[in-house]
């Protein structure tokens, strides 16, 4: 399996971008005997898996953490790399606070917010009218005259999904319902998506994957363009230019959209990458000598005021604790401004009354501005635009001549988790052998009628 030769650097299969779908992806190409070649924009691997060390010697993740109960490829890699896998510590029930004010489960607010996400879980089974979807989930939910269900399920979609409720359709609410497995799945820390994280973070995942491909893996690679020809295609970095037999494209489609083609991709190809667009959310993780508010009313909370937020104990077991805060939608912008320690006060300020003014002096603190990330600009996925179809999930994207796509957003299963990045990674793997394979075949076959 030779690279079409050129005089500058060359592979048989460039991958582009090093998350978790492309170093899965060139891992197994390169288990399989293909030269292959990782290309990486940003200076560090791992894209939205980002795990750092805390001053008390834990890891936290400020990409994704959870592992779902049926995410069964990342439990596999995460033994491989001799990963611990722990369950998150939960309660039968997050507390609403609404201000000062903690919102009783059976309170009229919560019970409306609960029948509405009854509703939603129904028409995710039967289906929506094609006209919803141009309505928008933030248009729907204005109409709610009560506060407190409005502000409850604002909150709740924001952090199911990060997105701008006023550019995400009722249709496409519907559609990842159904697609994570109904809303209890969706929901749930035990039992569902939420159910379990590493001790060592996903991290161990990335360094492990990469430690397998060594110098193969190059940061600070931007694709620019990728031009195509009969032989194969030919890839621009800031740097040079590598000239490969396949290309893996595993960049999330809007991000995607930034590396220019000759010839153009076809409508179909163009209309995922201009159709959609990165959520917007900001993660913090407050560390702690030890998880305090377990002996007082939990660590499991989602605050109302603005900036909704979602908060959750991810301590790992015998460990410091670990207090996740989540901040999704346009509302996390509002802390883009703010210095670091006006932003940390505002998000744990409204704990205080819940679990005690130690919330405010925690000993390590670890957050990121997901949208405000050069090279992965938003999460946790890529969304579809209002009145589109393009990123509903499990949209497994068909090759464009030489060009491949993984990422989690091309995962038929799960979708937008790392799970689906690690099926992707899998699944163009074996597309791309059966490519070169028929490659070459087709030159044998070549050479003897030829011969
Ligand atoms: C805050 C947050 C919380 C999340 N929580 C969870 C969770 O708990 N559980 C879960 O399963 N999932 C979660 N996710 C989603 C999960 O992180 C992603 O699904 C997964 O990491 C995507 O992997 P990927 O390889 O498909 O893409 P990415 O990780 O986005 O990798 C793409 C790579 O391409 C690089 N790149 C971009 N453009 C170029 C270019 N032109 N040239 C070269 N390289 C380029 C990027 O720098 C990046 O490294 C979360 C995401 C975020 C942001």
């Amino acid at each position: 399996m030779n690279p079409a030769q050129t005089n500058g650097d060359s592979a048989t299969v460039a991958v582009v971008g090093a998350g978790l779908a492309g170093l899965t992806a060139a891992r197994a190409l390169h288990r399989a005997g293909v030269d292959v070649v990782v290309l990486e924009a940003a200076g560090r691997i791992g894209g939205r898996a980002l795990t750092e060390t805390t001053t008390l010697g834990s890891r936290v993740d400020l990409g994704g953490q959870w592992i779902g109960h049926d995410h069964h490829r990342v439990m596999a890699m995460a033994r491989e790399f001799g990963a611990t896998q722990y369950p998150m510590h939960t309660n039968p029930l997050p507390t609403v606070l609404d201000g000062d004010r903690t919102v009783p489960v059976a309170a009229p607010g919560a019970l409306v917010a609960w029948l509405a996400l009854g509703a939603a879980e129904v028409l995710s089974r039967t289906g929506v009218p094609a006209g919803w979807n141009n309505a928008t989930l933030g248009a729907w939910l204005r109409k709610l005259p009560w506060h407190t269900p409005r502000r409850l399920l604002e909150v709740i979609a924001g952090t199911s999904w990060t997105a701008d409720l006023d550019r995400f359709s009722v249709t496409a609410a519907t559609k990842f319902i159904r697609h994570q497995g109904g809303l209890r799945t969706m929901l749930a820390t035990a039992g569902g998506a939420q159910d379990a994280l590493l001790v060592e973070g996903i991290g161990a995942l990335v360094d492990g994957l990469a430690a397998e491909l060594g110098s193969r893996v190059r940061t600070g690679q931007r694709v620019t363009s990728i031009r195509r020809d009969a032989d194969g295609v030919t890839l621009r970095t800031a740097t040079g230019t590598v000239r490969a037999t396949k290309v893996v494209v595993a960049v999330p489609p809007p991000v995607a959209r930034q590396i220019s083609h000759e010839p153009p991709l076809p409508p179909e190809r163009l209309a995922v990458e201009r159709n959609t667009y990165m959520g917007t959310v900001y993660k913090a993780i407050a560390v702690y000598d030890r998880p305090f508010w377990r002996e007082r009313k939990g660590g499991e909370v989602i605050v109302l005021d603005a900036p909704g937020r979602a908060v959750f104990d991810t301590s790992p077991p015998d460990g410091p604790g670990h207090l996740c805060v989540l901040v999704p939608g346009p509302e996390a912008r509002t802390l883009d401004g703010l210095d670091p320690v006006a932003r940390r006060e505002k998000i744990l300020g409204s704990l205080v009354g819940h679990i005690g003014p130690e919330v405010l002096k925690p000993v390590d603190w670890h957050e990121k501005a997901w949208h405000l990330d050069e090279f992965v600009p938003g999460g946790y996925t890529a969304l579809p635009e209002p009145g589109t179809v393009e990123g509903f999930p499990s949209a497994v994207p068909a090759p464009v001549s030489d060009i491949h796509w993984a990422g989690a957003e091309t995962a038929a299963d799960h979708a937008g988790y790392f799970e689906g990045a690690i099926a992707s990674g899998g699944r163009v793997s074996r597309e791309v052998l059966a490519a070169l394979a028929d490659r070459e075949q087709g030159a044998a076959v070549g050479d003897s009628t030829a011969g």
